[in-house]
């Protein structure tokens, strides 16, 4: 037994009104939420109030519903701004999700930053929206991007980061937890070893955001990007932290309505950040649900929601353990709440059709990682992520639709 989360897990699971639903005639266990988690009521609520009751397009109309609409958009950039830690809302911009951050940052940052010949710094762990944006801005600086090695745990191989990190290093972008193992990266480390060489450093907080307390401030990096939709919030809203000296230097990313101060033929001036670098009409509820969604864990208590998923991972991997031929990719000493597997013999696509006649959801595939796949050897894994929600009888199911995947594949 699993010991009792510090909030009443029945209430809170009963916030989130998918959790209720039946899948091929089960109650759903929803064990993929690396890649998406469910949202509670508040969540819901607070987007349509916005729709309800103050939505019209935002900054642009004297008329009352558009200072309603703006009024919601800029409390939740304020309320994110606390979320994690920033100096200043005006470091918060609304973008569509990690992605659009990292290929804001990238496009941007890069133009400004990198040259013939200066390097990027990355590791073999990350996900591929935080590699490929970091080749196209390459292709087009002559800028070259290099990845530190990681280890058979699955932890990033501190010494060999160290020596990579040289004088041509410009840009360091780290993910801080990965998807596919749930490694927690030591990013305040990395931060002082970025800092030594004068590199600016780029945190990927995608998987990080719904399992650990934020302080931008403390962890040192220069931008940081983290997705709703994997934080209990809505999808196509996200956050991406800069420095503000920072944002103001950069070029912005994309042009159009709202992120200029003039415009003419012969010459465009943009405005100041964040508008700078929110051009054209953006998802104008989303952010109240973000922000909702923010409450709704700093309510519980991320230390405690981390300390429930904890537990539940501890019991998956000592229940899993009991599977015959399988093996946890990833077993890194700081994890957050990801248990990635293969079993001898069973294609993780085959396992994670058998889960799902049993209303078991995890995730197959490699995770949007194939660079970390092939370090480890493997073409792709199941991984079963955990959320504030989940239970040891969900896990129990898990290990139960694992051992019915071999009678069949493996009689
Ligand atoms: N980085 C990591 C570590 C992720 O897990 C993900 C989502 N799988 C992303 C980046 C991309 O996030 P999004 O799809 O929300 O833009």
């Amino acid at each position: 037994m699993i010991s009792a989360p510090a909030y009443d897990l029945e209430k809170v699971r009963a916030d989130f009104p998918i959790l209720s639903e039946e899948v091929r005639g089960h109650r759903i266990a929803y064990l993929d939420n690396a890649a998406s988690s469910q949202k509670p009521r508040a969540v819901l609520d607070a987007v349509d109030h916005v729709y309800e009751t103050g939505y019209a397009n935002i900054h642009r109309g004297v008329h009352v519903l558009s200072e309603r609409a703006t009024e919601h958009y800029e409390r939740s950039r304020r309320r994110m701004a606390k979320f994690i830690g920033a100096q200043s809302a005006d470091e918060v911009i609304f973008v569509r999700g990690t992605t659009e951050g990292l290929n804001l940052v990238a496009s941007s940052l890069g133009r400004y930053a990198l040259g013939e010949g200066d390097e990027v710094l990355l590791t073999g762990m990350e996900h591929h929206s935080n590699i490929v944006p970091w080749q196209m801005v390459a292709d087009l600086t002559g800028a070259k991007v290099v990845a530190a090695p990681v280890t058979d745990r699955g932890e990033l191989d501190m010494d060999a980061f160290a020596a990579l990190l040289n004088d041509r290093t410009r840009i360091v972008s780290v993910v801080h937890v990965s998807n596919a193992l749930g490694t927690v990266n030591p990013v305040e480390e990395i931060s002082r070893l970025a800092r030594e060489r004068g590199a600016y450093l780029v945190l990927d907080g995608a998987q990080a955001a719904p399992h650990l307390k934020l302080d931008v401030q403390r962890l040192g990096c220069d931008f940081y990007c983290l997705s709703g939709h994997k934080m209990y919030g809505p999808s196509g809203i996200g956050v991406l932290w800069g420095k503000k000296r920072l944002l103001e230097a950069i070029p912005p990313y994309q042009g159009g309505g709202e992120m200029i101060r003039t415009v003419s033929f012969e010459r465009t001036t943009y405005a100041e950040p964040p508008a700078k670098f929110e051009a054209g009409t953006p998802n104008i509820a989303g952010p109240a649900g973000l922000a909702a969604a923010a409450d709704y864990l700093d309510g519980l208590g991320i230390p405690e929601v981390a300390g429930h998923e904890a537990r539940v991972r501890e019991y998956a991997e000592s229940r899993l353990s009991e599977v015959p031929g399988l093996r946890v990719v990833g077993t890194a000493r700081e994890k957050a709440a990801v248990v990635s597997f293969v079993v001898d013999g069973v294609h993780p696509h085959d396992l994670g059709t058998v889960l799902d006649q049993e209303g078991v959801a995890v995730r197959t595939g490699h995770h949007c990682t194939q660079p970390l796949m092939e370090r480890f050897g493997v073409p792709a894994t199941a991984r079963a992520s955990f959320g504030l929600y989940n239970t040891e009888a969900e896990v129990d199911r898990l290990a139960a639709g694992l051992r019915t995947a071999l009678e069949i594949f493996r009689p």
